[in-house]
């Protein structure tokens, strides 16, 4: 429903920050390069000394705690295959993950107003900024933040268009009135034979969302009369992380170990780190110099990397074979959480979807 008392809001003209260094296509939004493609610069560094990569194996008593606790996490599955199963064979199925993670800022500017509230018009005063020389401060590494700021300099004042500077518009409540219909009467002022008692049959009631003056603060300017328009500059420091995991022909699903933790094996962080060669996984060393590779010439055309990170875990994988009541069935515990995996629990008896 649209009401004529309420213009729509316009957008200020964008061409007027046209001539301005570094704003010129402005109108046209989107993410700016940064001034300079960064060069990775990184030298390089020595492979990870041998450590003790070992991760205890799972006990039988380990396994069967967490497939009970896997039954009992499901409101229906009965609890008989996790208590009475007998195990028949573990096998570990120990895989590698590497995480490369990549910390950007990336920058984009927009044309914004708000309600005036005595900022200074300095729109030409002194020459703006260009985006990437206004100041921000990056959060912590490796964390999501997002930042607006007012671009120095671009500031100016103007009436509000959305009441002509009046600062007020029509309550909708009372749609600019005062007051409304009486709920009981519904404006009739009588019920039945006798007269409205709510209203002294008026029909009428006061208006509380204004007060009975029939105008509330305009929305826009929220009261203020006047706007500031400026132009936005949003910064946002995001962090892209990817994860490669070794493959290990166990049957379990490499989307499940994404909610698991391993052993830790390696870690750095950096500018720009260098990818792991000679890793003794050549599995590891080849993702490593793909993703690092992928992600310097991806991430650094549109923003500047600020960090990366890489990691390599050991994730303890067992397959455990059991039998219950005569049948051989098998489930996965996995990762330093012993999360269990299981596909073909034989005892689900009442879920059954309709
Ligand atoms: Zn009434
Ligand atoms: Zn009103
Ligand atoms: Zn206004």
């Amino acid at each position: 429903m649209s009401n004529p008392a309420y213009p729509p809001a316009t957008a200020p003209p964008a061409n007027m920050y046209g001539g301005l260094p570094g704003y010129e296509g402005i109108a046209s939004g989107g993410y700016l390069p940064p001034p300079m493609p960064a060069e990775p610069v990184a030298p390089p560094q020595p492979p990870p000394a041998p450590l003790d990569w070992s991760i205890p194996s799972l006990s039988e008593d380990s396994a069967r705690e967490a497939f009970k606790g896997f039954a009992s996490s499901h409101c229906c599955y009965s609890s008989g295959p996790a208590d009475d199963g007998v195990i028949t064979k573990m096998e570990p199925f120990n895989t590698y993950r590497y995480r490369l993670e990549t910390f950007t800022e990336s920058r984009s500017t927009e044309c914004a107003e708000k309600p005036h509230e005595g900022e200074p018009a300095d729109f030409y005063t002194q020459t703006a900024p260009r985006p990437w020389e206004v100041q921000a401060n990056p959060p912590e590494f490796f964390v999501n933040h997002t930042e607006e700021i007012r671009v120095p300099f671009t500031s100016s004042i103007k009436e509000c268009h959305g009441c002509h500077g009046s600062g007020a518009s029509p309550c909708e409540k009372c749609r600019g009135q005062g007051y409304k219909e009486c709920w009981v009467c519904n404006g009739s002022g009588t019920r039945g034979e006798e007269s409205c008692g709510h209203c002294d049959a008026s029909g009428k009631e006061r208006c509380t969302d204004c007060n009975c003056r029939g105008t509330e603060d305009c929305q826009i300017c929220k009261g203020k009369r006047q706007l500031l328009s400026y132009i936005k500059l949003k910064v946002e420091w995001t962090n892209n992380v990817e994860d490669h995991v070794v493959e290990q022909n166990s049957g379990l699903k490499v989307e499940d170990l994404s909610s698991v933790s391993g052993k830790e094996l390696f870690k750095n962080s950096q500018y720009m780190v260098y990818p792991l060669l000679g890793f003794p996984n050549p599995a590891i060393s080849e993702a490593s110099d793909r993703m690092v590779r992928d992600h310097q010439s991806k991430y650094a055309q549109t923003s500047r990397v600020l960090q990366q990170r890489q990691s390599v875990e050991l994730i303890p994988i067992t397959r455990v074979n059991y039998k219950w009541k005569s049948d051989s069935h098998l489930y996965f515990v996995y990762g330093n959480e012993h999360q269990v995996s299981s596909d073909d629990y034989p005892a689900t008896c009442c879920c059954v979807i309709m």
